[in-house]
């Protein structure tokens, strides 16, 4: 069914008893051309891409819970464009014209708010570095203006600009960024691709592969064997430990990572504002409630919740920034678990193992990803080759030394 403003009307007269189900919900073939691991924002887009634009729709999704209920489900829905490595820049800057249209292509409402993303500075060596890759964003044709601090004061008067610590010199504002709505982007592509042929199996984990002569001819799962001619894994918080199912040692980490939201309020923010000195990033939802989320909690973990003492860090760099978030009482908050490389930027690329291809490392920024990275992902599956935008994010730069270390921290997650 096309959804469409005549659609709505007509169901709501009829009392909604016209909707029918967004996908179906088929029991696994033996055999499949393409196996995706993993039903979340990269595997969902990545099979919807393969069908679209390469014609290949006898594909399977495995996924070991329920579509979306991954970190594609549990993040702060930023979206932007305004890294500056090569490599990134390329590739983000792809993600972003994807997301522009993707209401229209998937025919629905992912609700992209492209209400800009402005990135605090707090000292002059700051400004400096924050001018450089404005610089390096506009030579990618994307958009960003350094703001004086008297251009912050103007939009967001509330922020503490005189704090001893972490007085604001001014940022760098991107208003093509904003936040998008997670779900529905998890639930639009997993409709587009059904819609094209895909099989969405949920409640099937992978749990083995079945691997010959260096060739991956299929995987095990919860229920049982399906044979396929290309896997691509897109596991997210999981990929050490389904890598590990194939013999691969990855350089990943998985950490929690979480995420707070507020009653709601009036309207207050209208941005997104970074504060990455301190750690943390706070946006308002549609609904009110002020969505913010900082530091991973420091230590190796697979559960999706977190811990207290980073609340209370992630509290602290709120009150520097903005002391008036004392007096919101905070609703709720909750954990994902994070895939974190070693350099910050991920990893799409073929493995040793034929037929098996590798997409994970999203680190902080695997949401906005989610459109670029399943058309990219799609392009090496379908072609073996990878696609421009994503020819740096290569398995081996681990080996050679030739990393994307973004925020320049080295092999340290956390600061990722
Ligand atoms: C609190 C929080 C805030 C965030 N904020 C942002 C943000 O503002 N902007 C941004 O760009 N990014 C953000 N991120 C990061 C972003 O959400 C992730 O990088 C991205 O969602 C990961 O890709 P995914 O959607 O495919 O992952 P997931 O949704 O986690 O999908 C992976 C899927 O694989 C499945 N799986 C795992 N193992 C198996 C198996 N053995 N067999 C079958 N299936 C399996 C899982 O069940 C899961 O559904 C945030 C993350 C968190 C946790």
């Amino acid at each position: 069914m096309r959804y469409s403003a005549f659609k709505v009307i007509w169901n709501g007269l009829g009392g909604n008893r016209g909707w029918k189900p967004v996908w179906r919900n088929p029991q696994p073939r033996s055999r499949y051309d393409v196996i995706i691991i993993g039903g979340g924002g990269h595997g969902l887009a990545t099979a919807y891409y393969l069908a679209k634009k390469y014609g290949v729709t006898n594909v399977a999704v495995l996924e070991r819970g329920y579509l979306g209920g991954g970190n594609v489900g549990r993040n702060t829905t930023v979206v932007r464009a305004n890294y500056m490595l090569d490599g990134n820049s390329q590739f983000y800057s792809h993600s972003l014209k994807l997301w522009e249209t993707l209401a229209q292509e998937l025919n629905y409402n992912v609700m992209l708010s492209q209400r800009g993303c402005l990135m605090l500075a707090h000292s002059d060596g700051q400004m400096d570095a924050m001018a450089r890759r404005g610089n390096m964003i506009h030579m990618q044709g994307d958009d960003a203006e350094l703001w004086e601090a008297a251009t912050v004061r103007r939009h967001l008067p509330y922020l503490d600009f005189d704090n001893a610590r972490f007085p604001i010199r001014g940022g760098l504002m991107q208003w093509r960024a904003g936040t998008a709505r997670h779900d529905a982007v998890a639930w639009g592509f997993a409709r587009g691709a059904d819609r094209l042929g895909v099989d969405l199996i949920q409640n099937c984990a992978v749990t083995g592969f079945h691997i010959r002569n260096g060739r991956v001819l299929g995987v095990e799962t919860t229920r049982g064997t399906i044979a396929a001619d290309k896997v691509g894994m897109t596991v997210a918080g999981r990929s050490s430990e389904v890598g590990q199912m194939a013999g691969l040692r990855l350089p990943i980490e998985s950490h929690v990572l979480q995420a707070f939201v507020t009653e709601g309020l009036k309207p207050l923010i209208d941005t997104v504002v970074s504060f990455g000195m301190g750690h943390f990033y706070i946006s308002q939802s549609d609904k009110g409630g002020l969505v913010y989320g900082g530091d991973l909690d420091g230590y190796n973990s697979y559960a999706q919740r977190g811990n207290l003492p980073m609340v209370e860090h992630v509290a602290e760099a709120g009150m520097a920034l903005m002391p008036m978030l004392g007096k919101a009482r905070m609703l709720r908050s909750w954990g994902g678990i994070m895939d974190m490389t070693m350099d910050g930027s991920p990893i799409i690329d073929k493995t040793p193992i034929e037929g098996l291809y590798f997409n994970g490392g999203w680190c902080y920024g695997g949401f906005k990803a989610v459109p670029g990275s399943g058309d990219v992902f799609a392009h090496l599956i379908a072609t073996g080759r990878s696609h421009e935008v994503a020819e740096k994010y290569r398995i081996d730069r681990f080996q050679t030394g030739d990393l994307i270390d973004e925020e320049g921290t080295g092999a340290t997650p956390n600061l990722h």
